[in-house]
């Protein structure tokens, strides 16, 4: 199927007529095409979400206007869950039973919030804080916003962009990532049928080089906000610095999960699986630093082992499997390369480190991975592989651990796992990251600030702290003297009265 995507509320091709093929990364068969789009694309996309903002209904109705569209979207995706649940698995190679069951409910709770949230937004109480004047601040949205987003979680990753910039009344143009934009595109179809105005979504597919890249220049987009990779999150700063846009950036991480001597182990152990293997690893809040006391490693190690035998690779549609592929053999060949290095580094391969070659020739598989005698320094324990690898580090001291922990660019999300509240507490402190789970790791709701410290990024996904990055206050002054010559007025010029 030749696929579409959405400008200015019109399905369209790109101009150019160029499009990109969609492979499943299980099997290689093709999900149709999409449109390939260029800078004239992109401009086109810019300037429906310009009219929209400058010209159009959707910034100029109440909150509850907009909440209504937002309720209708998170029922419309609720029935075709579904089928886009299916559509996200075939195309990211993500399990059905986490695209059923995990990504979409919350994709739609994150929805169903929203609509509420955006209706407490708050300014502060006006005043006459001169003495002369009446002053009224006023949040407002920023205008046009550029969305560009990552292929883990494609239409979660999508809303957690998009939901925090419409509900407030700004126009966007979204950009999903080349391989895995199909779900992106059913969320435009979502909102048209929602009815949202048209042109304040606009779902652009192409290269990110060439249209995220138009994004992030032209000067008629006001914010562009990413959730990729910090690499990427560098060259966005830069596009961006010419035009002075406001830029908010979900970028990598290198998880810590640090167990201390009195944790559960059992605990620990089930947490480092789900935690580790989550999304086969490709999640910036993965648990890839495991950080365990000298006392408990070998156990540790032991048991971690004895789990991980038992994850079942295989088809992502199968309900019965754990791991799907990887979102690609680019991404397969990337996290293999990490294994090479780590190997190479002087690290232990315990555990998988291979394909599934004979079992799967076509997918973009790498086997559940764990390397132990892992040094903080190694390029496996600083880099995101971002693939099913999970790597086992040792300490002896609370000031040791939080120094590994804390020893990486990334300052995302990190978990300590201990029966000790002042341990708890303290450490948690401690870790310079954005989200910090005790005895857990991973949960997050729809009310819950997500986002990173450091080389991270900036700004938060979720919540309502969300809304301020999509917001901006202005302040509006009213004078109520009346009279010509105001008493300050000699400071400029002429003497006081
Ligand atoms: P990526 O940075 O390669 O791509 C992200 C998006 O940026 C894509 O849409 C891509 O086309 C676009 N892009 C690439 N170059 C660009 C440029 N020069 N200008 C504008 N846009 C450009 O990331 P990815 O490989 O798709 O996703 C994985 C990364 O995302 C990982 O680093 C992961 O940690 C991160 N991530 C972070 C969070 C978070 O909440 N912090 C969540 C999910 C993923």
């Amino acid at each position: 199927m030749d696929h579409t995507m959405l400008i200015g509320g019109e399905w369209v091709a790109a101009e150019s007529g160029a499009t990109m093929a969609v492979v499943s990364p299980f099997d290689r068969s093709s999900l149709g095409t999409v449109p390939k789009s260029a800078r004239e694309d992109a401009r086109k996309a810019i300037d429906a979400a310009r009219e929209a903002f400058d010209k159009g209904p959707w910034p100029r109705l109440p909150p509850r206007g907009r909440a209504e569209v937002f309720l209708k979207a998170a029922q419309i995706l609720q029935e075709r869950l579904g089928s886009v649940a299916e559509l996200e698995s075939r195309n990211q190679g993500k399990t059905i039973k986490q695209a059923a069951d995990a990504d979409l409910p919350f994709t739609i709770d994150n929805l169903n919030f929203y609509a509420g949230a955006g209706r407490t937004l708050e300014a502060k109480n006006p005043g006459e804080f001169t003495g002369d004047g009446t002053t009224i601040f006023r949040r407002e949205p920023v205008g046009v916003v550029g969305s560009v987003t990552p292929w883990n979680y494609p239409i979660m990753m999508a809303v957690w962009k998009v939901a925090p910039a419409l509900i407030v009344g700004n126009t966007v143009v979204l950009k999903p990532a080349s391989n895995t934009p199909l779900t992106s595109l059913e969320l435009g179809r979502v909102f048209q049928d929602a009815g949202l105005p048209k042109g304040a979504l606009n779902v652009l597919t192409g290269p990110g080089a060439e249209v995220g890249d138009e994004l992030c220049r032209n000067p008629k987009v006001d914010m562009v906000s990413l959730t990729g990779d910090t690499a990427t999150g560098r060259k966005i700063m830069e596009a961006a610095s010419g035009t002075v846009k406001r830029v908010q950036l979900e970028l990598g991480g290198k998880a810590p999960f640090v167990v201390f001597e009195d944790a559960d182990l059992a605990a620990a152990v089930e947490g480092a699986i789900v935690g580790g293997f989550v999304n086969g690893g490709q999640d910036c809040t993965a648990a890839t630093r495991l950080i365990v006391h000298q006392s408990l490693r070998a156990k540790f190690v032991q048991h971690l082992l004895k789990r991980v035998k038992e994850i079942r690779l295989g088809d992502p549609l199968s309900r019965s499997t754990d791991l799907g592929p990887l979102v690609s053999l680019n991404q397969q060949k990337s996290v293999l390369e990490f294994v090479d290095k780590g190997k190479s580094e002087g690290a232990k391969l315990l555990v998988g480190g291979t394909d599934a070659h004979t079992r799967y020739p076509k997918g973009a598989f790498v086997v559940p991975t764990v390397f132990d005698a892992v040094a903080p320094d190694m390029t496996i324990a600083q880099r995101e592989i971002f693939g099913p690898v999970l790597d086992v580090l040792e300490f002896s001291t609370f000031d040791e651990a939080i120094a590994i922990a804390n020893g990486v660019d990334y300052g995302l999300a990190g978990s300590v796992w201990t029966e000790d509240v002042r341990t708890a507490l303290k450490a948690a402190n401690a870790l310079r990251f954005g989200d910090v789970w005790v005895n857990d790791h991973l949960p997050l709701g729809s009310e819950t600030p997500h986002g990173g410290f450091k080389q991270s990024g900036f700004g938060k996904d979720l919540g309502t702290d969300s809304l301020n990055d999509y917001t901006v206050v202005k302040n509006i002054y009213i004078d109520l003297t009346g009279q010509a010559r105001k008493g300050w007025h000699y400071t400029v010029y002429g003497d006081p009265a």
